[in-house]
Parts: C-alpha cells; structure tokens; sequence
C-alpha cells in the first residue's frame, strides 16, 4: 500500500513539473529569438524587436495551449467570453498577421442563411 501511495505522489509530482514547462517558441517578429513566457505577457527578449503579446485579451487571459498555437500556426482556438470596449461579450480567434501583430477573426455568421419571405 505504501508502495503504491508514493508512485501515485511521484506521478503528481511529474505532472506538476511537466506543467510548468514551457514551451519553447520562436519570436515571430524577428525569427530568431525565444519568446519569455510570462503571466501576463509572451515577449521577445531583444529589445530591438520588442515584440509583445499580452496574455490578458478583453478580459480573458489566453492559455499557454492558445500562445502556443498562435504562434506556431497564426490562429488560436476560439476565446470565449471576451468583453469589448463597450462591455459586449464576444468569442473570437486571435491571430497573428503578417507583420506579427496580433488581431481578432470573428467566427463565420452562422445566421447568414436567410428564409425568404
Ligand atoms: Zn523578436
């Protein structure tokens, strides 16, 4: 029984360190430099670049799963419950353009199919 209580321990104790792993992500901006994952924000360590994402978007703070794939692929997963300016909820991707900077893509119109009347 001991035996087994302490692989479970060890198991969580893995989990925790596996979690706080970061991922290792190229600065998109500049191409080179490994971005510094924060709290609050992921950011180019070169100052010349000074590339910057913050991690909280209208009020929702993104996942390092969603910094992830921001960068590696342009696109996250749909935010849900982000709060615009004049305090509407609203759910979008973020993405990054070309020029590495950050935007929202909304998600496609679903109640565009009009019953003609
Ligand atoms: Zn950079």
């Amino acid at each position: 029984m001991e035996t087994y209580a302490k692989s479970i321990t060890d198991e969580l104790l893995q989990t925790a360190i596996a979690s706080t792993n970061q991922p290792k992500l190229t600065c998109p901006k500049c191409k080179s430099q490994q971005l510094i994952i924060r709290d609050k924000i992921v950011k180019c360590p070169d100052e010349a670049c000074n590339w910057v994402q913050f991690r909280t978007v209208c009020g929702v703070q993104i996942s390092i799963e969603n910094v992830t794939s921001l960068i590696n692929k342009s696109k996250t997963s749909l935010i849900k419950g982000m709060t615009s300016k004049a305090g509407k909820k609203f759910d979008a991707y973020i993405i990054l353009k070309e020029n590495a900077e950050s935007s929202f893509e909304f998600e496609k119109n679903k109640s565009s199919k009009r019953n003609g009347k």
